[in-house]
């Protein structure tokens, strides 16, 4: 499990800029006063080094609006990226209330949210993304692709053109998934690979 765990990590941090680990929580954020209405810088460091960094803009109770660069590998151009993460709080049992921020994707109530490359998302969604070392996951993976594909008209140019009549939002999450699928395939396959290549030394 430990060489699919890697593997992962390593294409995260060829593919965005920013680490996988680059994780905004709401505690933090509200130890730091940081949830009132404003704009706010915030960086992470891996082993001394900067690894990232964001801007945000809180409107209080309502909503924080993430901003940052990201690029696929080092010859591509950066991207600007803003994503608004809703905020919710919950009453608690003996006053007071508990922040939460809201996945846009799957809209649970979570603490943390994570920068990934071109998403910020809870880690449940982030998850889809890590690979299982069985045998099945690449079957699995390009049936899931094929599926969502077929939903976005059944082809290429559906990736990068909405298709007519389809909601903004379904067809970022259908193409989101798509490639969420093509990755977890790949991803045994280079795990596969690897162990090929060891046998054949
Ligand atoms: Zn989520």
């Amino acid at each position: 499990m430990g060489g699919c765990g890697s593997g992962r990590r390593y294409r995260y941090s060829t593919k965005g800029t920013l680490d996988a680990s680059s994780r905004l929580d709401i505690r933090y954020l509200k130890k730091q006063g940081m949830l009132r209405s404003g704009y706010y810088s915030l960086s992470w460091n891996r082993n001394g080094q900067p690894s990232g960094n964001v801007n945000i803009r809180i409107v209080a109770d309502e909503s924080m609006t993430v901003t940052y660069r990201w690029r696929i590998n080092s010859i591509d151009e950066w991207q600007s990226k803003e994503q608004v993460v809703s905020l919710a709080h919950t009453a608690c049992a003996y006053g007071g209330s508990r922040p939460w921020f809201v996945c846009p994707y799957c809209s649970r109530r979570v603490a943390i949210v994570v920068v990934n490359g071109e998403h910020v998302a809870c880690r449940h969604c982030l998850k889809l993304t890590y690979a299982s070392c069985n045998e099945d996951t690449i079957d699995r993976s390009w049936r899931v692709r094929d599926k969502i594909k077929a939903r976005l008209g059944g082809d290429d140019k559906s990736l990068y053109l909405k298709p007519k009549g389809m909601h903004q939002r379904t067809w970022e999450r259908l193409r989101w998934q798509y490639r969420n699928a093509e990755w977890q395939g790949l991803d045994w396959l280079e795990s596969r690979m690897e162990a090929l290549k060891g046998m054949i030394g």
